[in-house]
């Protein structure tokens, strides 16, 4: 015999009920079946909420009524189409509606009864509650027997017998076993039907066996007929490493132990209600979980010797919502025994479950976590039974807070495993997850942590990926500026995508893209096919609009990245870290600016442990502040850089001779793009001044822009002409004077150059004569070069060379950032 259990859901409209029915056919065929089935889907929560309203003198609970009656009717119509022309079945369809309408009678006679008197006590709650199981029972009986299945229907009230603790009851299994044995004895059809989550008290009051009660009924019947198996079937395939419905790399597992599903469901997983395993692992029945969305998958098998079937320790991660966090404390509490039992006594008396407790070893308080609704009662009972120490200041009145969720890691082998708990915790510090309690089992089995609700789906997914996805990281990129260089990441992250996830494992996506005009946002990633098109059709921008986006999705591992030459975005960076949001920026602005600012974006990286990279401020694409880095953080000490930094000024004194102009050659540039529209933000060297400024406090030292010698090469008309062609013309007036520069290097066999040095604390940048022989000499186009001298390269310096502008190199600089902190 098997028995098999329908959810909600699988009972929720005619078009699962209709799969309900196929996959009873066709079990019927091979063995005698006990089918035990929910109220339709959503209709227990539907009732209680009727009668809260009703129980607060609110009328609307005749719409919630109405509600109920046509839920019921529509499953109905939609079972039994066109019976007009089946007189039979239009008979039968009658028949039903009867019945039904009888019922739902009764349960709007309950409702007034509960509205008339303004009280709804647990015994009247779980009168009420049985109607959404008698009335799907009876819909799909009737229906079976319309579809010519040999099918009876049996009121599991009339089997389960329990005490009176209404609403949780306990069974009275050796009354029950008895019950069910007789009953299924004596009966010879193929299926029995029976409502599950309701029973009787031995006084023959109605009585509910906790919410998610169905899965129970059809242990409580599988046990008590020795069954081959318990099938319990849902609207997911299977028990999942954790909840799919907010993890969507969730996978089912195929094997599972019994204690295993004990733990994982005890602590969230709803899709196995905690009592069921008991009774059907002291007989040893296989519990199978289906899907009847799709029965072809293959489900979770539970038995008592699972194989693992993979590495991991950790078999699945759980989520309790609606927890509140009660702490009583104070310095009377030290050394005193009695309080916690004084404090379980009272919450046991209320009858409040605890879900989670944690006491600190200074035993100065203790902390408990235990369902929201349920928080105002605890505090009111445990101040009064306290009321004499907290007058007497020997503790403090009892803190709550709600608003919260348990999240817990689960697994058998997590025992023999160190640093599971390092990782769990880890990873949550890392994505912002902030921890307000912890506690683990001395079991082993679990490890639990109480968190905010709004980090749970964050929580989760950081977590699966990191025991169950170790392989695959998803970075969550928020980009803001996509002119030249932006455009080009975009274009480098769309083709190297499924590279970078194949052979590095890590998922990078974009889940919010701005420009000054317009932005958007998608937490599944932005399609990138066409994200000019919906970038233009994007709600209008706003930095703090950007910033509570990507705050509010909450997204694990994101990063916000800075491609724009902007005061008020570099101003922001503080606000990310703060989220644990890291920062990668294109933009000079806040690394060269004010020192303050600069440490404190250092500090807060430190502090919230979230990076801040801007390895393109200087060299584009060239690894130098890397490198930089690697040399401080292993010890060594810089004593002097030597670098040209500039492409543009490179380009420019690469082609400046005495056959061309100097007009010309800037022209040339800056109509190719290599300088700023104004060439003089170039030419005036502040732009390579703030390079060698990042690169000096990068090595250690603190200093400001204003403490740079910048010497400056263009003349007083150049740098006073108000327009930029004006100062173009002052190029042509002036030519005698920049060839003369040209002229007195070339007499020298030197080249010019425009250099940055870093040298004893000091920093200069300047045109330079650079003789031949030297590094510099032969330096072409747009390439940059860095020389360190450091305590391990005193005489022959370490040098970084190559293309040091292009939005290609520059964007990837960005993206070897981006990588950099994925691998972290
Ligand atoms: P039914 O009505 O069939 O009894 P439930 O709603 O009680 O279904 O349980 C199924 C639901 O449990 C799933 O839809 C899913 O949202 C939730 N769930 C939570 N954790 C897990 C998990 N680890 N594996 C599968 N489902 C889970
Ligand atoms: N209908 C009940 C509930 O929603 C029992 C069940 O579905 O298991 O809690
Ligand atoms: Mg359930």
């Amino acid at each position: 015999m098997k028995i098999l259990k329908f959810g909600g859901t699988s009972v929720g409209t005619a078009e699962n009920i209709n799969k309900v029915i196929s996959i009873l056919d066709q079990q019927c065929k091979d063995t005698n079946i006990a089918v035990v089935v929910s109220a339709v889907g959503g209709i227990t929560d539907k009732l209680l909420e009727a009668a809260n309203l009703a129980c607060n003198k609110d009328l609307d609970y005749l719409q919630k009524y109405d509600v109920i009656w046509s839920i019921h009717n529509s499953v109905i119509d939609g079972l039994f189409l066109n019976p007009e022309e089946d007189k039979l079945l239009q008979k039968q369809q009658d028949n039903l509606q009867e019945i039904i309408t009888d019922k739902l009678n009764d349960l709007k006679s309950l409702l007034n009864g509960i509205y008339l008197i303004n009280e709804l006590s647990p015994k009247t709650k779980d009168k009420l509650l049985s109607f959404g199981e008698a009335l799907s029972s009876t819909i799909i009986y009737y229906t079976l027997q319309s579809r010519k299945l040999d099918a009876a229907l049996k009121n599991s009230q009339e089997l389960i017998v329990t005490d009176s603790n209404f609403n949780n009851a306990i069974v009275n299994f050796e009354i029950t076993n008895g019950n069910i044995q007789k009953f299924f004895e004596s009966n010879t059809n193929a299926i029995v039907l029976l409502p599950g989550f309701v029973s009787k008290s031995i006084h023959g009051e109605i009585t509910t066996l906790g919410r998610g009660g169905s899965d129970y009924t059809a242990a409580i019947i599988a046990a008590a007929m020795d069954a081959d198996e318990l099938q319990i079937w849902t609207d997911v395939s299977g028990m999942f490493t954790t909840n799919p419905k907010l993890v969507k790399q969730a996978a089912p597992i195929i094997e599972l132990s019994y204690q295993e599903a004990v733990e994982l469901s005890h602590f969230g997983a709803k899709v196995l209600y905690p009592p069921t395993v008991m009774p059907v692992l002291k007989k040893q029945i296989p519990i199978v979980i289906k899907n009847t969305l799709d029965p072809e998958a293959l489900g979770t098998t539970i038995t008592q010797n699972a194989k693992s079937t993979s590495d991991s320790p950790v078999k699945g991660l759980s989520n309790i919502d609606h927890i509140a966090l009660l702490t009583l404390q104070g310095n009377g509490m030290v050394g005193i025994p009695g309080f916690s039992k004084r404090l379980f006594e009272t919450l046991a008396q209320e009858k409040i479950n605890i879900i989670l407790i944690t006491q600190s070893s200074s035993e100065h308080s203790i902390c408990f976590g235990i369902a929201d609704i349920d928080a105002q009662r605890a505090k009111e009972a445990i101040d009064k039974i306290f009321e004499y120490e907290i007058a007497l200041q020997k503790i403090d009145p009892i803190v709550v807070e709600t608003d919260l969720s348990i999240i817990a890691v689960v697994g058998d082998k997590m025992k023999n495993h160190q640093g599971i708990s390092g990782k769990m915790f880890s990873t949550l510090g890392k994505n912002n997850v902030n921890i307000r309690a912890i506690a683990q089992g001395a079991s082993e089995r679990n490890i639990s942590a109480v968190i905010h609700k709004n980090d749970v789906k964050k929580a989760l997914n950081s977590l699966h990926e990191q025991f169950f996805e170790i392989k695959t990281k998803q970075i969550n990129l928020f980009i803001t500026g996509v002119g030249n260089v932006g455009e080009r990441l975009i274009e480098q992250i769309k083709q190297q995508k499924a590279y970078v996830k194949e052979n590095f494992k890590i998922n990078l996506r974009i889940a919010g893209l701005s420009n000054s005009r317009h932005m958007i946002v998608n937490d599944e990633g932005i399609n990138l096919k066409n994200w000019k098109t919906q970038l233009e059709n994007g709600e209008k921008a706003s930095l703090d609009g950007f910033f509570q986006h990507a705050k509010n999705l909450n997204l694990r591992n994101s990063i916000f990245v800075d491609i724009t030459a902007n005061d008020a975005v570099a101003n922001s960076y503080g606000k990310y870290l703060k989220e644990s949001i890291a920062v990668v920026a294109c933009n000079k602005i806040a690394c060269s600016g004010n020192i303050e600012y600069y440490n404190e974006l250092k500090q807060l990286s430190r502090q919230y442990n979230t990076s801040f990279l801007f390895e393109t401020n200087v060299g584009a694409g060239l690894p130098v502040i890397d490198t930089l880095s690697h040399l401080i953080t292993s010890g060594d000490k810089v004593n002097t850089i030597q670098a040209v930094l500039s492409g543009s000024l490179n380009f420019i004194f690469n082609n400046f001779n005495s056959e061309t102009t100097f007009y010309d050659v800037v022209k040339q540039a800056q109509e190719e793009g290599y300088t700023e529209p104004d060439p003089r933000i170039d030419l005036s060297g502040i732009d390579v001044a703030r390079k060698v400024l990042i690169l000096a406090r990068e090595s250690g030292h603190a200093i400001e822009l204003s403490d740079l010698e910048t010497d400056n090469f263009l003349t007083d008309a150049a740098m006073k002409a108000v327009s930029v062609d004006d100062f173009f013309e002052t190029l042509k007036t002036d030519e005698a004077y920049y060839q003369s520069l040209f002229k007195s290097a070339e007499d020298k066999n030197c080249q010019l150059k425009f250099v940055a040095e870093f040298n004893d604390g000091k920093a200069k940048v300047g045109l330079k004569e650079i003789p031949e022989g030297h590094p510099f000499y032969n330096l072409k186009g747009k390439d940059n070069i860095v020389m360190f001298y450091t305590q391990r390269y005193p005489e022959q310096p370490m040098i970084i060379k190559g293309a040091g502008a292009g939005a290609d190199v520059t964007a990837s600089g960005l993206f070897a950032d981006i990588i950099r902190i994925a691998n972290n």
